[in-house]
């Protein structure tokens, strides 16, 4: 469904992406690992239309999305979880799940969103319990758990995740994870970007790993990890940090 060819970004001089081939199939959770700098924030906000590529190909079913306005691309059902979750602070949660309707309000969908707004409730119990609390207030975890809610509440057909385990507790960070692993079953497609390589491999159906803007390596989770000259050089330091 989505499928990015050839694509490359420059900061001016700085080259973030160089070439990069990407396929994400409808259901799939797919994880783009690299280590810092590698381009992985770069590559979602081309795909959001935050950053218009220099050149290359990103397209949904076919068509070609690279280059439209980034409000076009949501339209087109891909919604961008940014890094940092980006909630509006003082409005209350339910005022954000709303905001994450609005192209849909526009559309006459108010059933469906008073519907979604329930799911999201059982989904996210402790946004149910918080629902009129500012967004503020809000835990860390609640917070990420608020900004993914706020994009399913758009209905995507691809969900782009950046670093939703950033800054957690351990303890919240397996919890983040949960409720990841569940997102292909609502509907949504998703491209997760991750420093935590083992715990995103471990709910991936497929890896790519970006290192200095090119993707050299793709594969199942087996495969990337049954490479040893992978796991040394991308995974290895996680192992050692979890054996720790
Ligand atoms: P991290 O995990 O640290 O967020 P990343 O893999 O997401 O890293 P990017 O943030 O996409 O990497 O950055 C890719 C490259 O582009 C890096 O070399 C970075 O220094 C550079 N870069 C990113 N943003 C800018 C910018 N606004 N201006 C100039 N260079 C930038």
């Amino acid at each position: 469904m989505l499928k990015i060819e050839k694509l490359d970004y420059s900061y001016g001089p700085v080259k973030a992406l160089d070439q990069v081939d990407l396929e994400l199939n409808p259901g799939e959770l797919v994880s783009i690992l690299g280590s810092n700098g590698a381009g992985k924030s770069t590559l979602l906000c081309t795909i959001s239309g935050l950053l218009k590529p220099q050149s290359g190909c990103i397209s949904l079913d076919g068509n070609k999305i690279s280059g439209k306005k980034p409000s076009h691309i949501v339209e087109a059902g891909i919604v961008q979880v940014p890094e940092g979750r980006q909630l509006f602070g003082p409005m209350t949660v339910e005022e954000n799940l709303e905001l994450g309707a609005f192209s849909r309000r526009k559309r006459g969908e108010s059933d469906q969103i008073a519907r979604d707004m329930e799911r999201m409730y059982k989904m996210f119990p402790v946004l149910g319990a918080r629902k009129k609390q500012a967004a503020g207030t809000l835990s860390g975890g609640e917070q990420q758990m608020a900004a993914i809610a706020r994009a399913l509440m758009a209905a995507p057909r691809v969900l782009l995740l950046d670093e939703p385990s950033l800054g957690l507790a351990p303890m919240v960070v397996r919890e983040i994870f949960e409720v990841l692993k569940a997102l292909p079953e609502t509907g949504a497609s998703v491209l997760l970007v991750e420093q935590n390589a083992l715990a995103a491999l471990g709910i991936s159906h497929r890896g790519y790993i970006l290192t200095q803007g090119q993707m050299r390596f793709s594969g199942t989770p087996k495969e990337l990890m049954g490479d040893v000259r992978l796991r040394e050089a991308f995974l290895g330091s996680e192992r050692a940090k979890q054996k720790e």
